[in-house]
């Protein structure tokens, strides 16, 4: 994601990038009112992230988990600083490299780089496991909402 809207000042931001100005890779805040919502406005611009030599760049500029952004950056679909989506090219090397816990070599120390959105240290490779997708807790309260009451 780069333009002129929400990147922290300071930021370096390039008008090659192809997606220079597009503010739909950046919805203004208050514009999608869910994840859903954020996934078909950002979702079909995902491919614009393909072969883009600024995704690892794009990531470390938005630091995307830190500032809880929602939208395109760095060739994938983040909600409130989460990956929801990530485009099939996407590889864990383009996040930014691991900090070093106490906690790493153990199942919260890789919780912790996930959460991080950076990249796994060696010693937590191991106990890596994918997060829950935030799009999957929308579903589920939707199915919740929609539930009848019971009515004998
Ligand atoms: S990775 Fe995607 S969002 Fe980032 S600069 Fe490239 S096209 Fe834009
Ligand atoms: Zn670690």
């Amino acid at each position: 994601m780069t333009g002129a809207r929400g990147i922290p000042p300071g930021t370096h931001v390039t008008a090659h990038a192809p997606c220079w100005g597009d503010f739909d890779f950046a919805p203004a805040e208050g514009r999608c009112k869910t994840g859903k919502a954020l996934m078909a406005t950002c979702k079909p611009l995902l491919y614009i992230c393909h072969r883009c030599p600024y995704r690892a760049a794009c990531i470390r500029q938005v630091r995307p988990a830190q500032s809880q952004f929602s939208g395109i950056c760095g060739g994938r679909i983040w909600l409130d600083g989460a990956i929801v989506e990530a485009a099939p090219d996407a590889h864990p090397s383009e996040l930014p490299p691991p900090v070093v816990r106490k906690s790493c070599g153990t199942r919260a120390g890789s919780r912790a780089h996930r959460r991080a959105a950076e990249q796994q240290c060696p010693q937590c490779e191991p106990y890596y496991q994918p997060g829950r997708n935030p799009l999957d807790d929308e579903d589920q309260e939707g199915a919740q909402q929609c539930e009848l009451p019971y009515v004998a």
